[in-house]
């Protein structure tokens, strides 16, 4: 049973996506801060008001997050890649509900960045508040799991040495289209690719993840507090265009789609910002 937040008809609205509709669910706008795992399966269902899933606007699943947490280095070959030592600890950065964007929308180019770069991320999104969570506690403060596009302005990027103004762009980052309960899903092993223009770009799966996702939890709610909501983006896999030979990069037109499997697909048109 996967969740979508949608707007129609200007109210925004939690859907359980059954099949190619959303059955609403009462009394809840967004997933977000209220929705904590029990509120989530406890809200009741509206049946009557169900709706199209191809007639409403498909918001960001998580729309306005306390925090979005990154992990900047979490795969060895995209490690390798940037040619950087194996980290010991998690390289964490942040991004703002203003970065994010619905799984339809498209992705703008500004006029600022010549180097927009793409990076497929399974995303955990936290259901019950917490601080200071063991390893071994940390499944249950999952709510379930999403897929973002950690769109990526390099050339901002490596402007200092904070990737903040590269990481955080207004309207940058694809995040949906659905969240998948934990009981739905394997993530230790789940499929993970970039396809642009035809071609497979990234390619790997989460068990090659080195600080895997009860790690990121204890490791983020060691210093900080983790608010039902918030959103973990675990990190890309080897296969960046910053990287490649030659170098690819988002441009005008493209379409590119990043998969997790078992969780979703988020596939968005990239457009030069007017
Ligand atoms: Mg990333």
């Amino acid at each position: 049973m996967p969740y979508a937040t949608y707007e129609h008809q200007g109210r925004r609205r939690i859907g359980r996506v059954d099949g190619d509709r959303l059955v609403p669910l009462e009394g809840l706008t967004e997933i977000g801060r209220n929705t904590t795992v029990d509120v989530l399966a406890g809200a009741p269902e509206l049946p009557a008001e169900s709706v199209g899933v191809d007639e409403v606007y498909l918001c960001p699943v998580v729309p306005s997050p306390d925090k979005i947490i990154c992990v900047g280095l979490n795969y060895r070959a995209h490690v390798d890649e940037t040619g950087r030592e194996l980290p010991t600890y998690p390289v964490l950065f942040t991004k703002f509900a203003s970065s994010l964007i619905g799984p339809r929308d498209d992705i703008l180019l500004p006029a600022e960045s010549s180097q927009v770069d793409y990076e497929v991320e399974l995303a955990v999104v936290v259901g019950r508040s917490g601080r200071r969570i063991a390893r071994e506690d940390a499944a249950g403060y999952v709510l379930g799991y999403t897929v973002a596009n950690d769109v990526t302005m390099r050339d901002y990027q490596y402007k200092t040495h904070q990737w903040l103004q590269g990481k955080a762009w207004d309207g940058s980052t694809p995040l949906g289209p659905y969240l998948v309960l934990p009981g739905e899903v394997d993530v230790a092993a789940a499929g993970v690719r970039t396809i642009l223009g035809g071609q497979k770009l990234q390619d790997s799966d989460t068990s090659r993840l080195i600080f895997d996702i009860p790690t990121l939890i204890a490791t983020v709610s060691e210093f900080t507090t983790v608010l039902p909501g918030d959103v973990i983006l675990t990190g890309t896999p080897g296969g960046v265009g910053f990287r490649r030979e030659p170098q690819v990069f988002l441009a005008d037109g493209d379409e590119v789609t990043v998969q997790v499997d078992g969780i979703g697909s988020l596939t968005n048109r990239v457009r030069r910002e007017s």
